[in-house]
This record gives structure tokens, C-alpha cells and sequence, in this order.
């Protein structure tokens, strides 16, 4: 049975606190009573408004953790409720444990008046983002973790976070758009949401929205249906700041495409903060339309590259110092060599290590990481030739792939021959003499101290490490 005590302002109709009832119920029968009490219980309902609604936590913690984990939740059970409902919010109201009397008391004398120490009724209200602002409407919910100290850098994503970070900092403009691109799971919707998170802490003031492209196409659709184009407009237009994701998506009709140009150039225009990201450098967003494609051309672009061996393990290292489970270092190394793809899969890939290590009780060795990760495995040995590779390299270093087997020593040929040699051993299962029969007949110790001088270099030259990644993610795309 939970409690609802009525919110200090927009008080719930009952009806309304009969959804809520029947929400929680469903919610306590799919977590548990144990984490019912802990996180749902302390919820109350403050209103239902249209297509809103708006649950208020009594801190911080508490309402950090709903999101991240009964969010989704949540609002699958209020639109069977209510299938209007497309938005739960959680704001952070300290509980009151009276109810309120009259209008008239100060809070200095309702301090007084409360018995025992209650502190004031209204607590100032811990996160600021929350009056209804017609920008908030815009908002998508955001990942708790997604935030700029969670971000790890490293030279493929360096340039993409401080431009980020550069967002938050300043209030002047500098670079309008600024537009991050890149392929999937590489940190982009994680540096976007970090952003609204810093600037939501520290700027409250400024209004913020981030949202999807797709969502962007859906709210367009539905405020066309409910013939409301004018309020969904006008929720983007006191944006100071607006945060675009996946902006590939947009394609679809024109009229939406128009639509989204005109928005966009009017906050353009009026010096607010636009940031974008997308899957490929603007120049390739061919289906875009050509305005907003030119548009996005005139700002700052930066790619956000391949993950490098040092990056994944940086991740994997900093994830693991979080997590209560102790993973050894060896088995990061191993995630981090043979997991190369992204840093979605990577996470995914560590998830696993740490649930078994947790259910099995046991330190996770390297053979265990091998089996539990098979199936990810697998799909990451894609199998490459040994030609592949040296054409892949060769084209990447822009040589002939004749130098392959060719015996000149020239540095410009000799090093990317190396690479080759060093791909060749982590890529196939081929031995070092088969290796160096197919390098123009060279000795087995040759392949042997091309592989170690790859791997040394490696670790100083993170250009190298860079070209290395890309050339392995393309071989095993
Ligand atoms: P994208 O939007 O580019 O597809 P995401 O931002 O969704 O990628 O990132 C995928 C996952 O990897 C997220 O859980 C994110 O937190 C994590 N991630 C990506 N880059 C980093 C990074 N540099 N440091 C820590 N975590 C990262
Ligand atoms: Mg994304």
C-alpha cells in the first residue's frame, strides 16, 4: 500500500492518484517488495498535466536511481494507464511529513510550529531544472552515468570532448553548430547528454533540450495531428541551448525536414547553441536537406575515431574500479585486445564478466573470460587472409602492395610492412614461418621482431595506434 501525500502545488486529482496507485502496484509485483520500499515508495504523485507526469523524489540519490533503473518501467505502466502520457519526470522535493495548513505561515514560523524538528515545508527545490518550462517539454530524459567524468579520453575522442566541455564553459558561441560525428557506440549520445547534465547543474538558468532526431519526427507528427505545430514550435524556440542526437534520422517526409530547417536556423539565428551529432561527417548527409546539410557544413565538425587498445582498457579499468567486483588485469587486457569493435560492445562484453563474477563468487581467470565471452568473441574473429591484410595496409599507408614482399628497407615501406606482419599474427591463425613465407619469403625471427616493435611503438605512438585500430576495424567490419 503506498501513501500518497499531495504535492505542495498542482495537486493530483484523485483519479489521477488512482493511476499512480495502480502503477505502483504493478511496479512492487515486477521489483520486489524490498525495492519497492527503498525506491518506489518514497515517490509521491504531483501532477498529471496533458502528457506529463511529474513524480517528485525526496533527494537526489533517490531520483537518480528511478531514472536509471524504473523509468522505462514507469511509463510502459502509466501509458496503460493513460495512453496520452508520454513523459514521466522526476523532480527532487523534500518530503513533508505534515500536511500543509493555511497559505499564511512563512516557512520560518511553520518551522516553529511543527513538532518535532521538521524542517522547512517547501525545501528549496535541489534540481533546478525543473518549473515547467515550455523547453522542458522538448526533453528527453537522460542517462545518469552519461556525464563528462564518466567520459574517458584518449586522442581518438579528445577533440570531441573538450570541444564538448567548451559548450559548457563558455556562454559565448563560438562554434554554431558544432557538430560531433562518428560510427555507433563511440561516445556521441554520451558527450551530448553530458553537456545537458553539466549545464542543467551549473547554468540552471540556461534552458537546455535534448532530444532525438527520431523523437524530434515523432512529437512533429503527433503536434501536426493534434493541430498543436504552434506550442511544439514555440517549446523549441526559448531553447538556449539545443542538443540533437542521431540528427541522420531526421530524413523521412520534407514537410518534417522543413520544419526542423526552420527551427533550427531561427535559434541559429538568434546565437543559440546548437549541438548535432550524427553517424558520418556532414558533407555525407546526402538525404539531408541541402539547407540544413550547409547549415551544419558552416560549423565545427569533429570526429570522434576508432577506440584504441589504451582507451579500451582505460574504459575497462575505470569501470571495473567502480563496480565492487575485482576483475584482474590480465583479463581487461585480454577484453580490451580482442574486443575491438566499440565501446558499447566492450561495456557489454565487461557487464558479463562482472555478473558472473559476482553470481559465481569466484575471480574471473582468463580462460573463464574466454568461454563466458565466446558467442563475442566469435563474431569479432572474423576470418581475414594474410592478403587481406597486406592490402588493407598497403592501401592504408598508400604503398604499393607489392612492398609487401619486396625487399627494399626504406622506413615508408619497412614499417607499414611490420604492421602487416604484426596483423597478420593477431588476426590469423597462421605461424610465424608460415607469416614470413608469405612476406617474400622471410625468415620466422624477422616476423617474430616486427611484432615486438609494432607492439612497443604502440605504446608511444599513438598516431601508429590509431592507424593500427582502423586498419583492424576495417578488416573486421
Ligand atoms: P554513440 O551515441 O556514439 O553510439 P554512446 O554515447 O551511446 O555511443 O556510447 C555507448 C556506450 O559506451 C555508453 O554506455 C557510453 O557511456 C560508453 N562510452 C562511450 N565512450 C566512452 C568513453 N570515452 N568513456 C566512457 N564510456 C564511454
Ligand atoms: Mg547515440
Amino acid at each position: 500500500m503506498i501513501r500518497i501525500v499531495k504535492g505542495i502545488s498542482g495537486l493530483a486529482a484523485s483519479g489521477e492518484n488512482n493511476d499512480w496507485q495502480s502503477v505502483a502496484g504493478q511496479l512492487k509485483a515486477r521489483i520486489g517488495d524490498s525495492n519497492f520500499r527503498s525506491w518506489i515508495s518514497p515517490l509521491r504523485l504531483m501532477s498529471v498535466d496533458e502528457d506529463r507526469v511529474t513524480l517528485a523524489a525526496p533527494s537526489r540519490f533517490v531520483r537518480d536511481w528511478v531514472q536509471s533503473n524504473y523509468l522505462g518501467d514507469l511509463l510502459k505502466l502509466w501509458r496503460a494507464e493513460n495512453s496520452r502520457i508520454l513523459l514521466v519526470e522526476i523532480v527532487v522535493r523534500a518530503p513533508r511529513r505534515t500536511p500543509l495548513r493555511t497559505g499564511r505561515e512563512t516557512p520560518e514560523n511553520v518551522t516553529q510550529t511543527l513538532n518535532p524538528p521538521i524542517r522547512r515545508i517547501a525545501e528549496p527545490v535541489v534540481q533546478p531544472a525543473v518549473p515547467r518550462r515550455a523547453s522542458d517539454r522538448i526533453d528527453s530524459p537522460l542517462e545518469s552515468g552519461y556525464r563528462f567524468d564518466r567520459f574517458v579520453t584518449a586522442p581518438p575522442n579528445e577533440l570531441a570532448f573538450a570541444a564538448a566541455r567548451r559548450v559548457t564553459d563558455s556562454t559565448e558561441v563560438t562554434f554554431n553548430p558544432l557538430v560531433l560525428y562518428g560510427g555507433v557506440g563511440l561516445g556521441k549520445t554520451h558527450l551530448l547528454q553530458a553537456i545537458a547534465w553539466e549545464l542543467r547543474d551549473k547554468h540552471p538558468d540556461r534552458a537546455v533540450g535534448y532530444i532525438s532526431a527520431e523523437k524530434f519526427l515523432y512529437r512533429f507528427v503527433k503536434a501536426l495531428q493534434s493541430r498543436e505545430t504552434a506550442k511544439f514550435k514555440e517549446s523549441f524556440r526559448t531553447l538556449d541551448v539545443l542538443l540533437i542526437d542521431d540528427l541522420q534520422y531526421i530524413g523521412g517526409g520534407e514537410a518534417t525536414q522543413r520544419e526542423f530547417v526552420h527551427t533550427f536556423n531561427e535559434l541559429f539565428e538568434n546565437g543559440r547553441q546548437i549541438v548535432v551529432a550524427t553517424n558520418r561527417p556532414p558533407a555525407e548527409l546526402t538525404e539531408l536537406d541541402e539547407r540544413l546539410r550547409s547549415r551544419l557544413m558552416g560549423g565545427l565538425s569533429i570526429d570522434i575515431q576508432s577506440t584504441t587498445y589504451a582507451l579500451r582498457l582505460d574504459v575497462l579499468r575505470k569501470k571495473v574500479a567502480r563496480s565492487a567486483v575485482k576483475i584482474p588485469d590480465d583479463v581487461l587486457e585480454f577484453v580490451a585486445e580482442k574486443i575491438a569493435s566499440n565501446i558499447r560492445e566492450l561495456e557489454g562484453a565487461l557487464n558479463r564478466l562482472i555478473a558472473h563474477a559476482t553470481l559465481m563468487n569466484s575471480e574471473i581467470t582468463a580462460d573463464m573470460a574466454q568461454s563466458i565471452l565466446r558467442d563475442l568473441l566469435q563474431a569479432h574473429e572474423k576470418r581475414v587472409s594474410i592478403e587481406d591484410i597486406q592490402r588493407s595496409v598497403a592501401r592504408h599507408f598508400n604503398i604499393r602492395f607489392a612492398e609487401m614482399q619486396s625487399a627494399r628497407r626504406a622506413r615508408e615501406v619497412a614499417r607499414p610492412r611490420q604492421v602487416a606482419m604484426y596483423l597478420a599474427k593477431q588476426l590469423t591463425a597462421r605461424s610465424l614461418p608460415e607469416i614470413g613465407r608469405s612476406f617474400g619469403g622471410r625468415d620466422h625471427t624477422t616476423v617474430m621482431h616486427a611484432i615486438r616493435r609494432i607492439e612497443s611503438l604502440q605504446g608511444e605512438d599513438s598516431m601508429l595506434a590509431g592507424d593500427i585500430e582502423r586498419i583492424r576495424n576495417n578488416l573486421q567490419s
